[in-house]
């Protein structure tokens, strides 16, 4: 099947939304066993007799409330139902899906592996882009932005998280029954499921803050990291504006990770990165701008995918300079000078699948914005940033969108301006 985006082929199904997931799983780790049941409710955008829902897991009974199913089908990770009666545009309708499996990583040719994932001692899902549907039925589309409650069984002697407010806790036994809310919506890539030997530290902060984690991890480098986040998130609250989410959590992971992950109010690292080494302090604030720019503003799209990291890594010249490191400006020059001396093979505005994730997409991003600075002006640039937050909080954008958003804040036509940084692959000069 076509799917919704051509960056993730074969997911996500335009003919419909999902307002709520609310996820019951029961996970067994000794057996990476997982059994869950989704109760998705769901909107028509269009005369419906058919709903496509990814999946990797599987769907042991399937059922719409209030409506006969003619049929359903399962294969190559979409479960198709088929509806005996139409639904029309608008209308409501509650899928439950009861499934089971032993959830690992998807693997997508020309990606890298995303999804659930064991650890030697737990789990961690880092599904960006195209994960979700390792551990729970889903329209797995970035435009497809719902609230969600999750409940979920497992040992007592884990910790468990979710990128959501914790409601309770309940112990009955051997096991430990976890709940958890997110009322703001979110793409089903930000969904996330943290599992460990973990201890929760609260931060002293502007926002509620967490770092949760093994009991050992505040040795070498965690005061110059983790320790500096209350002071990081004030920093970003002043820049961005409101935090769009009721908390942030930093997870750090026993064993060492090669990248950390944002998720919705939650981000995920290895405990290498509890270091005062700047290659992990601008990934402490990387993922914590990724609330504001990927999170509560997302691209409806994966071709905009500049607009989350971009973003993010221009929060990390903005924090370096905040911090007493290197000025925005020093960062802007050096990374130019870096871009300028390679060939790149696609425009920002489109870097193709296979190139969405490399390290020229963050940094021409961040040079944009840069350049976008000294356009603009250092107040009108800061008033965008807060005002493209404050509008698109909780929906989806565009590139499109930014630039007529950045015009209208400018009081002229910047279209002409963007053109050769997001369309052309050749990179314009930095002004100044
Ligand atoms: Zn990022």
């Amino acid at each position: 099947m076509r799917g919704a985006d051509p960056y993730i082929s074969g997911h996500g199904d335009l003919r419909y939304a999902v307002a709520h997931y609310d996820l019951s799983l029961t996970y067994a780790l000794p057996s990476n066993k997982l059994d869950g049941t989704a109760v998705l409710t769901c909107r028509a955008l269009e005369p419906l007799s058919q709903v496509a829902l990814d999946l990797r897991l599987k769907p042991l009974k399937v059922s719409v409330a209030g409506r006969r199913v003619s049929r359903h089908k399962f294969l190559g990770g979409r479960l198709t139902i088929s509806l005996a009666e139409q639904v029309e545009p608008g209308e409501e309708f509650t899928v439950t899906v009861k499934y089971s499996g032993n959830p690992g990583p998807i693997r997508k040719r020309g990606q890298d592996p995303a999804g659930w994932e064991e650890l030697e001692d737990g789990v961690i899902v880092a599904s960006q882009p195209h994960g979700a549907p390792s551990w729970f039925p889903c329209n797995d589309r970035v435009s497809d932005k719902a609230t969600y409650d999750l409940s979920l069984v497992t040992a007592a002697d884990y910790h468990v998280e979710f990128s959501g407010e914790p409601v309770a806790v309940q112990r009955r036994g051997a096991n430990r029954t976890w709940t958890f809310r997110q009322t703001e919506p979110i793409a089903p890539y930000l969904a996330t499921v943290q599992i460990g030997r973990y201890t929760v530290t609260e931060q002293e902060a502007v926002v509620p803050l967490r770092v949760v984690g093994p009991a050992n991890i505040k040795r070498h480098g965690f005061a110059a990291s983790f320790g500096r986040q209350p002071e990081m998130i004030a920093f970003f609250v002043d820049r961005f504006g409101p935090y769009p989410f009721s908390g942030y959590t930093a997870v750090i992971t026993d064993d060492p990770l090669e990248i950390p992950l944002e998720s919705a109010s939650l981000s995920t690292f290895g405990r290498n990165f509890a270091s005062d080494d700047w290659e992990s302090v601008r990934l402490v604030a990387h993922e914590m701008a990724h609330q504001w720019f990927g999170n509560a503003v997302t691209a409806g799209e994966w071709r905009d995918i500049w607009l989350h990291e971009g973003f993010a890594c221009y929060a990390e010249w903005l924090w370096s300079q905040e911090c007493g490191h290197r000025s925005a400006e020093e960062w802007a020059r050096h990374h130019h000078g870096i871009l300028a001396e390679e060939t790149q093979r696609a425009p920002l505005s489109d870097p193709t699948p296979a190139l969405m994730f490399e390290d020229w997409v963050y940094k021409r991003g961040a040079l944009t914005l840069h350049a976008l600075r000294s356009e603009v002006g250092e107040e009108t640039f800061f008033a965008i940033l807060r005002s493209w937050v404050s509008s698109h909080r909780g929906g989806s954008v565009t590139t499109q969108q930014f630039i007529t958003h950045c015009s209208q804040a400018a009081e002229r036509d910047l279209a002409g301006w963007f053109r050769p940084w997001l369309d052309e692959t050749e990179l314009p000069g930095l002004p100044g």
